[in-house]
């Protein structure tokens, strides 16, 4: 494994995958990757309840798929979802050259309709331009003899949804092991990383997570000198002082971030040394109780200066590369 560290120097891709809980997330990482390393379930009680990183070399690409639990469902305690979220970062740190927004077709709600909103909301503006839509059960809509732009077409909040993530979308059979399918996506991405100039999407809060990662990388090496430089990331991107600091924050100097879903207003953000209360409030106090208020330490104030603001988070491109 260690000679492919080396070989994904500044060539890693990172994949985030964000979407609804049940819409196949897990099982497209697992299509991605060609083996079941996501679980993968029908059950409630089995499915990602936690940050999930796994890589591998597909199409003569090293990839590095980051599966998440449906982080902004408002029905989870807040402690967890603050853990997730710091765990996200984490995994994905310095940042995602792509956010896959995964959606089931039938199934496409409110939630998904404000999906890219929130996006843009935590992460400003910019992570437009990193995220591509992509369709599971592509084998349901075969059957149905539904092709894909009739359904885009016929329905407009799934047109308009597709539209925000600037026409970018696809289809996937997770029940087809075919690698066709994988190579366009993959095709896709190569082209819309291009259009960014190769870089990944950052902000503060990855460069933050970055930091902490090599941090404790070297602690790892000073303890350990033997530690192969592979299995040193692993266990920092796992366990690093931005996430206890991101676990921890609370009052004085914090910003408060709120995300929330609600019919019409997605997502409510707010800086402020109030904190969550302050974040809650700003969402709308009527929809404080779906609210699900996040106090992040003086790392998140950048950011959350942004969502404020509408202002667009500056990637730094030179912070994409891991090497
Ligand atoms: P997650 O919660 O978003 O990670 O969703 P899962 O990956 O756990 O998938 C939920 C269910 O949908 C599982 O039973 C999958 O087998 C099923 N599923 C996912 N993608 C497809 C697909 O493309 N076609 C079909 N027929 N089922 C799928
Ligand atoms: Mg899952």
């Amino acid at each position: 494994m260690a000679h492919r560290w080396l070989e994904a120097k500044g060539q890693e891709l990172r994949i985030a995958l964000v979407g609804k809980t049940g819409v196949g997330k897990s099982a497209v990482g697992n299509t991605i990757l060609g083996r079941k390393v996501f679980k993968s379930k029908m059950s409630m009680s089995s499915v990602t309840s936690e940050c999930q990183k796994e890589t591998g070399d597909v199409a003569g690409q090293t990839l590095a798929v980051v599966d998440t639990p449906g982080l902004f469902e408002t029905k989870k305690e807040e402690k967890e979802v603050k853990r997730e979220i710091a765990k996200a970062f984490s995994l994905a740190a310095p940042g995602p050259h792509v956010f896959l927004i995964v959606i089931q077709p039938n199934r496409f709600t409110k939630e998904e309709q404000e999906t890219v909103k929130i996006l843009q909301d935590m992460f400003g503006e910019n992570a437009r331009n990193y995220t591509i839509a992509l369709f599971t059960h592509g084998d349901d809509l075969k059957e149905e003899g539904v092709s894909i732009e009739t359904l885009i077409n016929e329905n407009q909040p799934v047109r308009d949804f597709i539209s925000q993530c600037d026409g970018r979308y696809l289809v996937f059979n997770n029940r087809d092991k075919n690698l066709l399918q994988v190579t366009e996506l993959l095709r896709k991405i190569n082209h819309m990383v291009q259009r960014n100039g190769g870089s990944c999407y950052t902000n503060e809060m990855f460069e933050a997570a970055e930091r902490a990662i090599r941090e404790e990388m070297e602690r790892l090496r000073r303890q350990n000198p033997g530690i192969d430089q592979e299995e040193a990331r692993r266990q920092a991107e796992r366990n690093n002082s931005f996430i206890w600091d991101f676990l921890r924050s609370t009052g004085g100097f914090t910003v408060g971030v709120a995300v929330g879903v609600a019919a019409g207003v997605a997502v409510g953000a707010a800086a402020g040394a109030a904190g969550a209360a302050g974040a809650a409030g700003a969402a709308g106090a009527s929809i404080a109780s779906r609210v699900v208020p996040l106090v992040v330490a003086k790392v998140g104030a950048a950011v959350g200066t942004a969502v404020r603001t509408g202002a667009s988070v500056v990637v730094n491109e030179g912070a994409c590369i891991i090497q």
